[in-house]
């Protein structure tokens, strides 16, 4: 018979990641990447995977489901390992779709075992050459991540041995019977050993995946999570669809021309708290991050700040935004779109307080689609599609605000001595007036321009999508939110086009995000839109500029000086470029060369013989 399990997490306490009886490298990974809690979905099947029940969850792209297979087979593998009994054979195979979600799987998989050295994990599919395949095969895996017909055709080939196979993961099921690969799932189910651990995922629970989990799943768990889906009427939902990469220039945007109080940003984990914190910034916003690593008086502290009005925005995860009741907070951003319909509904219940109105702003790529129709389709409520301001709109606003600003500075300040100053200066100069008001002006602006470069729409218009089918499932392949730059638990990674670079100037100069943007554009000739993420470290900043900085630009920068050092920049070389002074704390690079896709090379972490023993 089947257990099913249908929780509200609203009743029961959320477990933490430390409860799930991981491996202690595997937990020491997830929460170097920035996982503050289980998802919803990792904390029902998790436990029972870890004991090595046949589990069935009913779960979505979006949802953390990779994690919830990818880590319980890996606690499995590093006791293994550490008992001696794991060979190079195959030990675990998913079946996945499409070549894409292969592709991230595998990706996935190998950075929840970046602390088990040794372990390998290689992606097969159809549509590309068998050669790197067949030497990745011979030189051995323990993770094999394959769509159905190219593990057939390895199996049979005598390429692929399944003999040893010890967990086997069915991935969003239902879309590969829809593909048409029940037949070739069939047979790879039957042929692989009777005392596999089998889990089965699927969005949705038709006849033919019931079939399956009856006919190959022994005793499963049934794992549904139930969400509570009551939305406050007084809240204006809305979502905008942009690719990952342009959410920072959007929510910029958007702050820019949405009149606003304050505002909430909920990102997924601990380390893009920061990183979005810095760039609002760097862009002239008081923002704060909060996430699970602040401490306690810290974080009273900043939500206080918010609630006087010196903090306008905070960056935070689920957890550090819990309970938080401050009037003030017009906005919700979820600018990391929530791993689950319950949470959608806690973060944006932190605006509408006190009776006011509400606004919640919802980003959603590409590959969200279906997390956006689950959202509609558990709070019963439509989320209005919203578009992009335009550089024309925020330049209005812009303007608007600064004729506001002269206004209220005319009418609120004593400025007779200011006018004498000014009307000495016309006369001792014979400058126009205008001209010396236009010089105050830009002394304001600090070498920033007021106002946006027209062609910086471009660029975020081919990010935004242009027509929005929510019926449209979406490229597959777009999983924005992993890709090369997903590596959320390192430094910063550039936007295409950008690259990082290292300044010579940091926490200990007492430097802050407005001082670099200032020095920047005010020595290089660059405009401040053109200035990415900063991260202030210890003893030197990382910066995101345009690759393409000429000569002379960096000459004039690695002249200019910040608090009275010289910013000496360079393009950044990771941490080993930096004479090894980049610990990890202050988040040194990964290697982000580990395990590229476009090889079809195992993700073999060293060649020499694996040593997995916590030193
Ligand atoms: P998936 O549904 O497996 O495609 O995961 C969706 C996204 O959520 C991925 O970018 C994961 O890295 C991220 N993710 C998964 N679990 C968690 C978690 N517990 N906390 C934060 N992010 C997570």
């Amino acid at each position: 018979m089947t257990e099913t399990h249908a929780t509200d997490p609203a009743e029961s306490a959320s477990p933490a990641f430390a409860d799930l009886s991981l491996d202690a490298r595997v937990l020491s990974t997830i929460e170097k990447m920035g996982y503050e809690t289980p998802s919803p979905i990792q904390a029902e099947t998790v436990p029972h995977l870890v004991a090595g029940r046949d589990v069935v969850g009913l779960a979505q792209t979006g949802t953390g489901k990779t994690a919830a297979f990818a880590l319980p087979a890996l606690t499995h593998m590093a006791a293994d390992y550490d008992a001696g009994n794991l060979g190079s054979v195959p030990n675990t195979l998913v079946l996945a779709p499409t070549r894409e979600l292969a592709i991230q799987v595998a990706e996935a998989f190998s950075s929840y075992a970046a602390q088990l050295e040794g372990i390998s994990v290689l992606p097969i599919y159809g549509g590309a050459p068998y050669g790197p395949q067949l030497a990745g095969l011979r030189r051995g895996a323990n993770v094999i991540v394959g769509t159905p017909g190219r593990v057939i055709d390895h199996m049979s080939k005598g390429s692929l041995d399944l003999s040893e196979i010890k967990h086997l993961i069915l991935d969003e099921a239902d879309e590969m019977l829809r593909m048409g690969f029940a037949e070739e799932v069939d047979k790879i189910l039957a042929q692989t050993p009777d005392d596999k651990q089998v889990a089965l995922f699927s969005a949705t629970m038709p006849k033919a995946i019931r079939r399956i989990s009856e006919d190959y799943l022994s005793d499963p768990v049934e794992v549904s999570v139930k969400a509570k889906t009551t939305t406050s009427a007084n809240i204006r939902q809305r979502f905008v669809f942009i690719k990952h990469h342009a959410k920072p220039e959007a929510l910029v945007r958007i702050l820019e021309t949405e009149p606003h109080d304050a505002a909430i940003v909920f990102v997924r984990t601990r380390s893009a708290t920061e990183e979005v914190a810095n760039k609002l910034s760097a862009r002239g916003f008081r923002a704060q991050a909060i996430n699970g690593d602040i401490p306690q008086n810290l974080r009273e502290k900043t939500v206080e700040g918010l609630k006087a009005g010196r903090i306008d925005v905070l960056v935070a995860t689920d957890v550090a935004a819990r309970g938080l009741d401050v009037e003030r907070i017009s906005h919700v951003f979820n600018y990391d779109i929530p791993l689950d319909t319950e949470s959608y509904v806690h973060r944006i219940g932190r605006t509408g307080r006190a009776g006011r109105s509400g606004e919640a702003i919802l980003f959603v790529t590409p590959r969200e689609k279906r997390m956006l129709r689950s959202i509609e389709k558990a709070t019963r409520q439509p989320v209005e599609q919203m578009n992009l301001p335009t550089v024309a709109d925020v330049n209005a606003s812009r303007l608007e605000r600064f004729s506001e600003r002269i206004t209220q500075t005319l009418s609120s300040e004593d400025l007779e001595e200011y006018r004498d100053l000014v009307t000495s200066y016309v006369a001792e100069h014979n400058t126009p007036a205008e001209d010396v008001a236009a010089a105050l002006v830009a002394m304001v602006h600090d070498g920033r321009p007021l106002l946006l470069d027209e062609q910086g729409d471009d660029e975020l218009a081919r990010a935004a999508a242009q027509s929005f089918d929510r019926d449209d499932r979406g490229p597959r392949g777009d999983r924005g939110d992993r890709g090369p730059r997903g590596n959320k638990s390192g430094p910063p990674s550039a936007d295409p086009g950008n690259a990082i670079y290292k300044i010579a100037v940091g926490k200990k100069d007492g430097v802050n995000p407005g001082h670099i943007v200032g020095a920047i554009t005010g020595e290089a000739n660059l405009r401040g839109n053109q200035v990415g993420s900063i991260n202030i470290y210890p003893t030197f900043s990382l910066v995101e500029l345009p690759e393409s900085l000429s000569p002379q630009q960096l000459d004039a920068l690695s002249t200019a000086r910040v608090g009275g050092r010289a910013l000496r920049i360079e393009k950044d070389s990771g941490p080993h470029g930096d004479g090894g002074g980049r610990s990890k704390r202050e988040g040194g690079f990964r290697d982000k060369k580990r395990g590229g896709f476009g090889s079809d090379r195992p993700f073999k972490k060293k060649d020499r013989k694996p040593r997995w023993k916590d030193s």
